[in-house]
């Protein structure tokens, strides 16, 4: 089963993707996680991302869907994967699209997971009071946040129609309880 979570920054993709991968037995591919990950390492990619990341912006499509393409062919994709953090874009999700049917692969389900902007900004204010500095995100600042919240909106709000128009896509209440979010998403894919 291959899912994709959609919603802005703090609307808990992360913490549904952990819950799906225990119970599915499927991978979480988080693309932040990804992209923090070739940062520290000093990679090339890492080298061009950490200023993008940093001041809120988009990393380009290309290197994202070269990451998301090499990552699903890896063995433990096998079973499925959960993407958190792509598509971001409409030209990322129509290049995904285009890499699956490549692959014989399809995606299962679209699930978007709604929350007012209001109460974002206290998620994340609350998510940066809670983590030791040393392991805080170094793009989790309020400014920072802003700018991200923006993005959102002009970038990768487009792509909820986008999975609308093709009947693809589900919504969950995303201002629920974890455990409402989690209930309302096994519902969806067991359906
Ligand atoms: P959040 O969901 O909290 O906004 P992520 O951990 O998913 O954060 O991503 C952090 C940053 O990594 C983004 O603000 C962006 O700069 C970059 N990034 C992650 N995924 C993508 C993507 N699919 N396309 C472009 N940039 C991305």
């Amino acid at each position: 089963m291959n899912l994709i979570l959609l919603g802005p920054p703090g609307a808990g993709k992360g913490t549904q993707a952990k819950r799906l991968e225990e119970k599915f037995k499927i991978i979480q591919l988080s693309t932040g996680d990804m992209l923090r990950a070739a940062i520290a390492s000093g990679s090339d990619v890492g080298l061009k991302a950490k200023s993008i990341i940093d001041s809120g912006g988009l990393v380009s499509d290309d290197i994202m869907v070269q990451m998301i393409s090499e990552r699903v062919d890896q063995d433990d994709c096998k079973n499925g994967f959960i993407l958190d953090g792509f598509p971001r874009t409409v030209a990322q999700a129509e290049a995904l699209d285009v890499m699956l049917a490549e692959k014989g692969l399809k995606i299962d389900h679209v699930i978007e997971l709604k929350v007012d902007e209001s109460i974002l900004f206290d998620r994340i204010r609350t998510r940066i009071a809670e983590t030791p500095e040393a392991e805080r995100r170094s793009d989790d600042t309020e400014e920072t946040l802003r700018t991200r919240l923006q993005v959102f909106k002009e970038q990768t709000a487009p792509i909820i129609p986008y999975y609308a128009d093709r009947g693809a896509l589900k919504s969950v209440d995303g201002m629920a309880s974890i455990t409402e979010v989690s209930g309302q998403i096994d519902a969806i894919v067991a359906a």
